[in-house]
């Protein structure tokens, strides 16, 4: 059994669905397959901006929807001759039409909860599934829908909501044992045991593949995007950007924790606990090879450079604590994490100067704010004695980190790093090395990342095409 699932841009409209299906038609004719499919590109933020118009009873709501609308039905016109047209728009008529009423009750309360925002973006993976299938059996396939809620068992925690992997590996197993021909699964979207439709955060379909290739016990997870596969860099920042042939779980996984958005960096979880190589492929360009991700032991490393990848996040908010008074104080950073994540703030990157002068946090973008309203109410009374001199909030920054299982035990990648880095004349801000030493991350202001990105590549990537 293999699993493809297809991406936004591979399922944007009706010629790109053609492109799929004859990408589907090909690979059942080797082997069982499963197809995960996205919402078609750009639908998931046209559903939350029409969610968001509702909430604010504005006259935006209805051009909102009826873009949507369009999208689905100016596929099907362009995907099946006049005759069998209204057939396969029906369905989608009636999936817009509880669409709207459902965003009409969000206008008529003018409230839109995270658990109503995941049942209103569930419609995008939902409609291009169902549009789907009906071309591909129109096409003599044995396409059959299958819908995530039934076999993705999540908690509560809606538009980022966890799964349960137990329970979903066996309902996948179960129920692809009852479809005899090509199941189409919606990704993104999951259920709570209740059955209230959840979704596992955004660029999430990557993970539901993965969950259902180690459901049903795949022997592969091919990921079909718009791109050739896992680049050194993101392409629209870095152009000699080039595509990297294999790369390990946790490198992938890495890259994509740090910016990379070809795959979501959970998707390698479920792989890696069952074994399962994951091959992301252009559905725009399917003769090229791709890339391979798999256990760091099964992949070749030979020739390779120290560094495999770099990647950024942008958006990022740094709060710096001074004061000598944090100086030998047990129990200080558990209290400073405590409060943040009472607070459900979520600190990506943490620095300490050996003096304990200073702790230097990272956030995302937003939630630097909130961090140093919770900080200021926390460390009060240290404040008051002067214990803590200040906080500092740093907004407009970025995160660039350094990815390769080859920096691990070879000397002086940093130092090259950050010489290149202050020959151009990039200043640092905080820097963080994990103790994998498969990773180097540092923040630097968001006006210099581009530089930065293509100056690190420039010293460790070039000439590696
Ligand atoms: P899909 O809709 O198929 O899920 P995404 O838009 O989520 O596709 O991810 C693919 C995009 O990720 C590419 O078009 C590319 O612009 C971007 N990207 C960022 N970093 C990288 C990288 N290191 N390698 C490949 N693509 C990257
Ligand atoms: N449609 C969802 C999103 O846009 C999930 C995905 O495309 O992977 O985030
Ligand atoms: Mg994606």
């Amino acid at each position: 059994m293999k699993i493809l699932k297809f991406g936004g841009s591979s399922v944007a409209d009706g010629e790109r669905i053609r492109a799929v299906t004859a990408i589907v038609a090909g690979s059942a004719r080797e082997d069982r397959i499963c197809v995960v499919l996205s919402a078609m590109k750009g639908v998931t933020d046209l559903l939350i901006s029409a969610a968001r118009l509702a909430e604010k009873a504005s006259d935006g709501l209805k051009p909102a929807l009826e873009e949507i609308r369009a999208r689905h039905f100016d596929a099907v016109r362009s995907l099946f001759p006049p005759v069998d047209q209204a057939s396969a728009l029906t369905p989608l008529a009636v999936m817009c039409n509880e669409l709207e009423e459902i965003l009409h009750g969000v206008e008529l309360i003018r409230e839109c909860s995270a658990r109503t925002m995941d049942l209103v973006m569930s419609f995008g993976e939902r409609l291009s599934c169902r549009l789907a299938v009906s071309y591909m059996a129109a096409q003599g396939h044995a396409a059959e829908l299958v819908d995530a809620r039934e076999i993705i068992l999540t908690d509560e925690r809606f538009g980022s909501a966890g799964v349960d992997f137990a329970a979903s590996y066996e309902r996948i197993a179960r129920k692809l044992e009852t479809v005899p021909g090509i199941a189409v699964i919606p990704g993104f979207i999951g259920a709570t045991k209740g059955g209230v439709t959840t979704t596992l955060g955004r660029n999430g379909s990557d993970y539901t593949a993965s969950i259902i290739g180690a459901g049903a016990g795949a022997s592969l997870i091919e990921i079909w995007t718009d791109v050739d596969g896992v680049l050194s860099a993101d392409p629209r920042l870095v152009p000699e950007a080039f595509v990297i042939p294999s790369i390990s779980s946790e490198e992938a996984m890495e890259l994509s924790y740090f910016g990379a958005r070809v795959i979501h960096p959970y998707t390698m979880i479920p792989a890696v606990e069952k074994a399962i190589p994951i091959l992301i492929r252009n559905s725009l360009n399917p003769g090229a090879p791709g890339t391979l991700i798999a256990a760091a032991e099964t992949i070749r490393k030979d020739g390779r450079h120290p560094i495999t990848g770099i990647a950024s996040i942008d958006g990022i908010s740094l709060v710096n604590i001074e004061g000598g008074g944090m100086m030998g104080i047990p129990g200080f950073a558990a209290r400073i994490f405590s409060a943040l994540a009472r607070e459900g703030i979520n600190i990506i990157m943490i620095s300490q100067a050996s003096s304990e002068h200073t702790i230097c946090l990272v956030f995302r973008a937003g939630e630097g704010e909130r961090a140093l309203a919770t900080l200021n109410r926390e460390l009060a009374p240290e404040l008051a004695s002067k214990r803590i001199d200040r906080f500092e909030l740093m907004r407009g920054l970025v995160i660039v980190a350094v990815i390769g299982e080859n920096m691990h035990g070879t000397p002086g990648i940093a130092g090259r790093l950050f010489s290149a880095l202050g020959k151009a004349g990039i200043n640092i801000l905080v820097i963080a090395q994990g103790s994998s030493e498969r990773n180097i991350s540092f923040v630097i202001e968001e006006k210099n990342e581009t530089r930065a990105l293509r100056t690190i590549h420039a010293e460790f990537l070039s000439g590696r095409k």
